[in-house]
């Protein structure tokens, strides 16, 4: 038996469907006693809707400075939850705030961490874990060997789609946490202000590189996005030539991405970009040269000029949701 607790990423008091699939999978294992903690200031409505993803209980750490995001208050508040939960096993989601938070917590509970797991599996109390390495190149089993709770942060759409059951219900827990003596306070944070789906979340991703041309040119893009309901990525090369911001980068120094369907538009296929999609389930790269890299990862290879294609291919579509 595992006492597994599960970190619930939530934004204006909407839970991430990320968070949700690792609890979900962690409610799927028999063995386990499933718990969920999530933070912020007028977040304890949530927990009816987190009882229905599988958590028996639903720890509530509020406070008015847990309003803002910032790594050092949201550590202190999980690791408050830790210390009143017990539990042999920690995980959250690789999202760019599990990502900034969980080595706090691990710290501060001295504990042993796994980042980015693609692949999570619960063998008693024991963690079974899958990641990339260098670059998606290699992949590692790991496990953790130290004593105590074993942590982990999972890449989104790793562990397959979210399972809901309306009929469930969880307690409801709630954890005090001291916030004195904070070395930091959040005044702001200043959206951006895209309406689409961030392409670490989205169920499809289109991605488009150097050969777009221009910032205009990604319309093309977002009209395919808009019939698919997905989010628009780019490569470095798109976002140093100012033609997206930075937070759609997909790659090593951008965002890790792992859809159902990734497609790759005008993009070479550089190590760069493919550390951030090579885990993708469904890869079609479009560009008009027969030798590029990213044909090497594609699942579908679309050998042509993307000015043509996109247009083309985005008319079906249309057409194929009009008609089901
Ligand atoms: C430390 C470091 C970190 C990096 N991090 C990242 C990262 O996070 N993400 C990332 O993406 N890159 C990253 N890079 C950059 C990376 O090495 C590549 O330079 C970059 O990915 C290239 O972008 P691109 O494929 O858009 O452009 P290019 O390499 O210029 O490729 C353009 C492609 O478009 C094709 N093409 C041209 N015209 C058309 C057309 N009309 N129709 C169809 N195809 C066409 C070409 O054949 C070519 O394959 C990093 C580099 C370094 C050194």
């Amino acid at each position: 038996m595992a006492k597994v607790l599960v970190f619930i990423e939530q934004r204006d008091g909407k839970a991430k469907k990320a968070s949700y699939e690792i609890l979900s999978a962690a409610a799927a294992a028999a063995s386990n006693e499933t718990h969920a903690v999530v933070v912020g200031d007028g977040v304890a409505g949530l927990a009816k809707e987190i009882g229905t993803y599988g958590a028996a209980t639903v720890h509530v750490v509020e406070n008015a400075a847990l309003k803002l995001y910032s790594c050092e208050a949201y550590s202190k508040a999980v690791k408050a939850a830790i210390d009143a939960v017990k539990p042999d096993i920690f995980l959250a989601s690789h999202s760019p705030m599990g990502k900034d938070f969980v080595p706090a917590v691990a710290a501060l509970c001295d504990a042993g961490l796994v980042t980015d797991c693609t692949s999570v599996t619960f063998e008693g109390a024991k963690l079974k874990l899958k990641r990339p390495m260098y670059s998606g190149k290699a992949i590692c089993d790991a496990t953790i060997v130290a004593a105590g709770i074993q942590m982990a942060t999972v890449r989104a759409n790793s562990l397959g789609a979210p399972k809901m059951d309306a009929a469930k219900t969880a307690t409801v827990q709630n954890v005090a946490v001291d916030l004195g003596g904070m070395k930091t306070k959040i005044l702001e944070i200043v959206k951006g202000n895209s309406s689409r789906p961030d392409v670490t979340e989205a169920g499809i991703v289109i991605s488009g590189g150097r050969s777009l041309k221009s910032a205009e040119n990604f319309k093309m893009l977002e009209d395919m996005a808009d019939v698919l309901g997905a989010a628009v990525g780019a490569s470095r090369a798109a976002v140093d030539a100012g033609y997206r911001p930075h937070r759609d980068q997909v790659g090593q120094t951008g965002k890790v991405v792992s859809p159902s369907l990734y497609i790759a538009t005008g993009i070479s296929g550089a190590i760069q970009h493919l550390a951030g999609m090579r885990t993708s389930k469904i890869i079609v790269a479009i560009n008009n040269d027969p030798n590029a890299p990213i044909f090497q990862v594609a699942d579908y290879s679309i050998v042509g000029d993307l000015f043509q294609i996109i247009p083309a291919l985005t008319a079906e579509f249309k057409k194929l949701k009009e008609s089901t």
